[in-house]
């Protein structure tokens, strides 16, 4: 079931790809949340090169057992004091959102002799129970991240609110890649956003088309979640 999932979504997102006037690929991550370690080879075994974990310590076991070669992300929220963790564990962690955490990260990075790669979540439309930077402080955190050496930002990443008006979705992901461009063209040549992490499995046709490269599945691949 998994395979013929990810043959669906592919096909879907190379549709999607298609119909939009965006140059850019799409990635495609697999959200392993609460999913077996045999499930994971499932969808290894059938093309998924990344893989997304919510939390440093489910990941960390996983990440001692599963025995593959695939690209590890964080996607959900990072305290300070499993930084040591993480850093260890994660190719990117999508999830930051503070000096304090990219500080912490740093110190790490700098302790294991990596440079880790991040994105920096943002939470576009102040949803209080959300992690993420206010939009209007982000240039500030970026402008703070390239003092630190071991921090390498490759990106930004958004998880949209859930929303039944289908048009409004769009024109929050719509902002959301504005605001995307908007940084890029300050940034300049100090440019090294690759990446816009957004879609999930109810709303990443509408994240496609308005302008994401990356989006997060999980449901989607591996079935209904039970908890
Ligand atoms: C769980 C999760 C996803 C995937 O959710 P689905 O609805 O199962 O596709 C994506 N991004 C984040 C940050 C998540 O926590």
């Amino acid at each position: 079931m998994i395979a013929t999932n990810l043959q669906n979504i592919r096909a879907a997102i190379a549709k999607l790809s298609s119909e939009r006037s965006f140059a850019e690929p799409v990635n495609l991550v697999a959200v392993t949340k609460t999913r077996s370690i045999a499930e994971m080879r499932q969808a290894i075994d059938a093309g998924i090169t990344i893989i997304g974990e919510n939390k440093v310590q489910e990941a960390q076991k996983k990440h001692a057992e599963l025995n593959r070669q695939v690209e590890w992300h964080l996607i959900g929220h990072l305290q300070s004091n499993k930084a040591k963790a993480a850093v260890q564990i994660f190719d990117v962690i999508e999830s930051v959102d503070s000096a304090k955490i990219a500080t912490a990260l740093n110190v790490e990075a700098t302790k294991q002799g990596k440079i880790q790669r991040i994105y920096i979540q943002v939470n576009l439309v102040h949803e209080a129970q959300k992690s993420g930077i206010n939009p209007t402080e982000l240039l500030e955190l970026i402008a703070y991240i390239q003092n630190l050496p071991h921090l390498q930002l490759e990106g930004l990443m958004f998880i949209a609110p859930n929303l039944e008006d289908k048009s409004q979705l769009a024109a929050i992901f719509h902002d959301m890649r504005a605001l995307y461009d908007d940084v890029i063209a300050k940034l300049g040549s100090a440019n090294t956003l690759q990446h816009l992490s957004m879609g999930m499995t109810n709303d990443y046709p509408i994240a496609i088309a308005e302008g994401s490269t990356s989006v997060r599945l999980g449901s989607a691949i591996f079935g209904p979640r039970n908890y």
